[in-house]
């Protein structure tokens, strides 16, 4: 709405600006006079102190995903050595929500946070925390099942719930869907697009839900280097040993010169 109203507002002063001259010099003009269009006056100088631009509500599409789920420029020039940062299953926990959104923060690094409806219903001022705090939430169903085999009444449900809940308290419904496990069939990817949304599972999981991680976050970041690839989609959970890992992990992956995708940036079918 407020960008067709600043491109017609845009429109008009232009229509305005252009039949002025045109019209004040039109019948009563002598052949004979200088065209006035035909001699370019220099535009005046901006306003010294020019009214800001108004912030866009969100940064240009610059990366589309892969049959892989990893990403890729949609420039051929663009940065391939970026990664980006998922965190599945919460929210759970305000103490490790904040300090992977404080974090997050300090590295500049925008991610999706895919949550599961179940949670939301426990812990619905920390999906609005992590909204608030500019990061993106993605749809992760509403129970954590595996949805491969079930009906297509269950998948709508595990799926439109999601959508629901989250446009109901932040505004907008997820554009990124993942299944629980990575489990999926074509319905699943059928009613997901329905709904406007992005499915993905990943390209790079860190294994931090697997028991030879637990407790020790330098197994989930030596995971993470290990099956780093440009554009890598990385798995990661809400988990203690994941959090406590985080900081060191980014600043890892910047000193290998990878920066972090804003999932708004992302290319989906959604409006
Ligand atoms: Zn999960």
């Amino acid at each position: 709405m407020k960008k067709t109203w600043i491109v017609l507002t845009l429109g008009t002063v232009l229509l305005t600006a252009c039949s002025a001259p045109s019209a004040a010099n039109g019948p009563s003009a002598s052949p004979a006079d200088p065209i006035p269009s035909a001699t370019p006056v220099p535009s005046p100088e901006p306003p010294a102190d020019p009214t800001p631009e108004p912030v866009p509500e969100a940064p240009a599409i610059a990366y589309r995903m892969k049959d892989n789920y990893a990403l890729t420029p949609l420039d051929p020039d663009g940065n391939k050595k970026m990664v980006l940062l998922t965190f599945d299953d919460g929210p759970k926990d305000k103490e490790m929500i904040e300090s992977m959104l404080d974090t997050l923060d300090k590295h500049e690094a925008k991610a999706i946070f895919f949550v599961n409806g179940y949670r939301i219903k426990q812990n619905p001022e920390l999906l609005q925390l992590i909204h608030d705090r500019g990061q993106i939430i993605g749809n992760h169903s509403w129970d954590h099942i595996d949805l491969k085999n079930e009906s297509k009444e269950t998948i709508d449900q595990q799926i439109e719930d999601v959508q629901k809940i989250v446009a109901e308290m932040v505004g907008s419904a997820p554009k990124f869907f993942r299944p629980p496990f990575g489990s999926a069939n074509d319905y699943v990817k059928e009613k997901v697009k329905e709904e406007g949304a992005l499915f993905m599972t990943w390209s790079n999981g860190s294994l931090d839900w697997d028991a030879s991680a637990k407790n020790k976050p330098e197994v989930v970041i030596q995971n993470v280097l290990d099956q780093l690839h440009p554009g890598s989609n990385i798995l990661m959970h809400e988990l203690p040993w994941t959090v406590e890992a985080l900081d060191t992990l980014l600043d890892k992956l910047e000193e290998e010169g990878y920066g972090f995708i804003d999932p708004r940036t992302i290319e989906t079918d959604s409006p």
